[in-house]
């Protein structure tokens, strides 16, 4: 870049500062954020479109900011993967849902399953295992109401461990899901050695979903081999009665979506809960 001017490179200097500032107080604060409580877990349902009941839940995380109110995941969830930050956050999520989930079983609201989001982070640190049957013993959840997704991209980056680990996770008895899927390479040929129970298709191929179109056949392939593998198939994005339609008459077994809710807080989930048992 010899061409350019000797102020070109001054900016990007100061820009990089800048940027690099600017992360170290948003760690920071991510920091403070986890030991004073500021993390919360809201809740997105699923649809089983088999009997048209809510039967799952997935957990995500919320930052509520004392000055910037409420921070979605996509602020800070890539920060706190570069930081190490992720393993307490991922903690905490997986230990409250799991508190509520059972709470809301023995409310006899719905024998609820919650899915929790694991970064390959907390893959790799090891102890995921028995950090996962340590916390379902604390909170009394029985294995197979917890769901763990990992993301299709994040598991080819170290497939054998992951494999060891998903075995593991099995052999408790909690539930595995491929989330994203569709966006990386492996798709179809992995599909077979990861010891998983569901495949969630990408809103990426939901959006645009128009029988006769390209998403409508890539949706379909996905739904047909998971089934001949024997795998459950939840679609997320769902926002249209039309996708919802479609996905109906291809037989998937879950979607979730705005159509059905957004994610919503604890008690704004079991008051869903609560009105479809009254119903
Ligand atoms: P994800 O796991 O793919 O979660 C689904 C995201 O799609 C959520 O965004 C959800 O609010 C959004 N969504 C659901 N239905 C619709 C819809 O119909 N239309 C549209 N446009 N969006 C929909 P959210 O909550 O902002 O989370 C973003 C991402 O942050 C998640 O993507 C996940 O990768 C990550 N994340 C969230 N919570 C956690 C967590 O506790 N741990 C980890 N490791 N990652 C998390
Ligand atoms: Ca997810
Ligand atoms: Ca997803
Ligand atoms: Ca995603």
């Amino acid at each position: 870049a010899k061409h350019l001017g000797g102020n070109t490179f001054q900016f990007f200097t100061d820009n990089l500062q800048a940027c690099t500032l600017e992360r170290l107080q948003l760690e920071n604060q991510l920091r403070k954020a986890i030991d004073e409580g500021q993390l919360e877990v809201f809740y997105q349902p699923k649809l089983n479109l088999a009997d048209d009941q809510l039967n799952a839940a997935e957990a995500l995380v919320r930052w509520r900011h004392p000055q910037q109110g409420m921070v979605a995941p996509g602020e800070f969830i890539g920060l706190a993967e570069e930081t190490g930050l992720i393993a307490p956050i991922g903690e905490f999520v997986l230990r409250q849902a799991c508190r509520q989930a059972c709470q809301w079983q023995r409310q006899g609201l719905a024998e609820i399953r919650v899915s929790v989001n694991i970064s390959v982070h907390q893959l790799r640190q090891g102890n995921l295992t028995s950090l996962v049957r340590q916390v379902l013993e604390e909170t009394g959840l029985a294995p197979q109401y917890l769901e763990l997704e990992l993301t299709e991209s994040q598991l080819l980056d170290n497939v054998d461990s992951v494999i060891v680990t998903f075995r593991q996770l099995r052999e408790l008895g909690v539930k595995l899901a491929i989330d994203d899927f569709g966006t990386g390479y492996s798709s179809l040929s992995y599909l077979k050695r990861f010891p998983v129970h569901y495949v969630k298709i990408d809103q990426t191929f939901i959006r645009d979903l128009s029988p006769g179109g390209e998403d409508a056949a890539i949706t379909r392939a996905i739904i047909a081999m998971a089934h001949s593998l024997e795998l459950k198939v939840v679609a997320e994005g769902v926002e249209t009665q039309a996708q919802m339609d479609f996905l109906k008459s291809q037989n998937c077994d879950e979607i979730q979506g705005f159509l059905i809710s957004r994610p919503v807080e604890a008690a704004a989930f079991a008051e869903l809960l609560r009105a479809q048992r009254d119903h």
